[in-house]
């Protein structure tokens, strides 16, 4: 069996990889080990740049009618901080509460419309490449089986086998910490009293918020008014956990006790996570025709960014492989995902290291760091920079230009635009995952020195108030790849737009 491109795991990331893929034309093979979608609790919701990019394929809507609650307020953890958008009419983050397993199943539903079939059952368990292929050894229900490709990309967690099949190294630390997150029933024995703390029958009393002891943390979130309390716990432990083994009410109470030294009567559990926090990075991206992305490429040690960081690796690997499969990627358009994403994850594991540093220590000094950052926070301009690093929405890729324009390398902003069909915007314009060229100026001369690249890119000609540019070209992946600055001449325009066409799109 032989597939253009072969993704390994259908999470997030190997889903994400999945639609873009259909949708720039490259039908993959999907490989996934488990029979049927996980039931275990992961995320809780999907945020940052992510959320901005689904709207930009015209799929938010649908992710945000999976949501389970209505829209937090934009308020977010930061080690032992928190980042208050509250006050912003525009906040640089936002967030859905999204769990984990509905997000998988909109993403499912969603490569299934752009029939792309996932193989469940099928592991794969060896993976080597030559100059001609990559192949895999895959255990299926019907046995084991050869599948061969022209690229592969292992979407495969963190404890990927493709990885480690590639060689390619995974430095980075493991923390002691794990934390245990629990959403559960309390049993009428137990009163939830009127300031939120508990008070158990033969073991004593439980105060309200946080509780730090010898033992760690815990954090209790109740009210009388429901029978049904968040519980956390954090410990510092030198087990290793499998995250797809599932949490059970008994370990729950065992870390209780270890923290509090009581033992908590609970009832139904409506939700038990476990998760450890690593500070990992792939050594490379990519090796030869082998590829990472999401978990496989990047653990972070903090809550909210890795699925994010993980489908934005996905849009970013996307069109640059169906190049290559439909015979158009110019030299060196494969080795930019590395360059890009690795930078990308580098910014990430910035800010969520410093995560751990304030989150982690309990002296007075500790104490002292988290409320001055906390302070600093209360300023618009840090706050809003600290959002932006969260989200995701401060990456500029680097644009080999000789005099790049402010707006190259970043995402392009959703422009309202005016056409003699009517009103679109620049998202619109990348719902199909199109290069998209955007002639903001009546541009013919630079329209006319893109023709011969015709067939890969769709060319639009627009107006917009207040015109930041009088062309873009924009990638799939919504990030700008170059642009004209306003009345630019075309002796210098012309030639330099060639050339970004050339880069990025490939020969004419
Ligand atoms: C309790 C918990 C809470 C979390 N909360 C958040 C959060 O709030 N926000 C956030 O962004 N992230 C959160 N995460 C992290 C998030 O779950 C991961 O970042 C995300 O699942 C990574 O997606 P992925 O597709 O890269 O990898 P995975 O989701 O791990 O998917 C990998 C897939 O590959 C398959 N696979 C593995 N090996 C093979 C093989 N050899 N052959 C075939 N298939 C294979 C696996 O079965 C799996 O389906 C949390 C994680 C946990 C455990």
């Amino acid at each position: 069996m032989h597939a253009d491109v072969i993704v390994v795991g259908a999470g997030p990331t190997g889903l994400t990889l999945a639609a873009e893929l259909a949708l720039a034309g490259v039908r993959p093979l999907v490989l996934e080990r488990q029979p049927r979608r996980r039931e275990v609790p992961k995320a809780g919701g999907l945020g940052g740049q992510i959320l901005e990019l689904l709207r930009y394929r015209g799929l938010l809507e649908r992710f945000e009618a999976a949501c389970t609650g209505p829209r937090p307020a934009p308020r977010f953890p930061f080690g032992g901080v928190h980042l208050d958008f509250t006050a912003f009419a525009d906040p640089p983050m936002h967030a859905l509460p999204l769990p984990q397993q509905q997000l998988e199943r909109v993403l499912e539903e969603r490569v299934a419309e752009l029939g792309i079939d996932i193989r469940r059952g099928h592991q794969v368990v060896g993976v080597t490449q030559d100059d001609a292929a990559v192949t895999v050894e895959v255990d299926g229900p019907d046995g084991a089986y050869r599948a061969t490709a022209r690229h592969l990309v292992g979407c495969d967690g963190a404890r990927s086998r493709v990885r480690d099949r590639a060689g390619i190294g995974f430095p980075g630390t493991t923390y002691p910490e794990v934390n245990r997150l629990a959403q559960v029933a309390l049993p009428d024995t137990v009163t939830v009293r009127d300031d939120g703390g508990l008070d158990v029958p033969g073991e004593g009393t439980v105060s309200p918020g946080f509780t730090r002891t010898d033992g760690g943390l815990f954090g209790i979130g109740a009210s009388p008014a429901s029978r049904v309390v968040s519980l956390y716990t954090i410990e510092d432990e030198t087990t290793e956990y499998d995250d797809d083994v599932p949490m059970t009410v008994a370990e729950l109470q065992d870390s209780v006790h270890r923290v509090l030294g009581l033992r908590l009567p609970v009832g139904e559990p409506l939700r038990l996570s476990r998760f450890t926090f690593q500070a990992r990075q792939a050594e490379r991206h990519r090796a030869g025709r082998i590829f990472l992305a999401g978990d496989a490429a990047h653990l972070f040690p903090a809550t909210g960014i890795a699925i994010n960081a993980g489908m934005l690796d996905a849009v970013n690997l996307a069109w640059k492989l169906a190049a290559d499969v439909h015979g158009w990627a110019p030299p060196g358009l494969l080795d930019t995902y590395h360059d890009e994403r690795q930078a990308a994850g580098a910014r990430a594991m910035l800010h969520s290291q410093a995560q751990v540093a304030l989150r982690r220590g309990h002296d007075p000094a500790a104490e002292a760091l988290r409320e001055l950052f906390q302070e600093l926070l209360l300023d618009e301009q840090p706050l809003r920079r600290m959002g932006a690093l969260v989200a995701g929405t401060d990456i500029r890729y680097s644009m080999p230009s000789a005099h790049p324009h402010a707006l190259a390398g970043t995402f392009a902003p959703d422009l309202a635009l005016h056409t003699d069909q009517g009103t679109t915007s620049v998202a619109e314009l990348l719902h199909p995952a199109c290069p998209v060229l955007l002639d903001l100026a009546g541009r013919d001369d630079l329209r006319e020195a893109a023709g011969d690249w015709g067939q890969r890119l769709d060319v639009h000609t627009a107006k917009t108030d207040q015109r930041p540019a009088d062309v873009l070209l924009i990638r799939p992946d919504a990030h700008i790849a170059w642009a004209a600055a306003v009345d630019e001449p075309a002796d210098t325009a012309a030639p330099a737009l060639r050339e970004a066409l050339t880069t990025w799109l490939g020969a004419p």
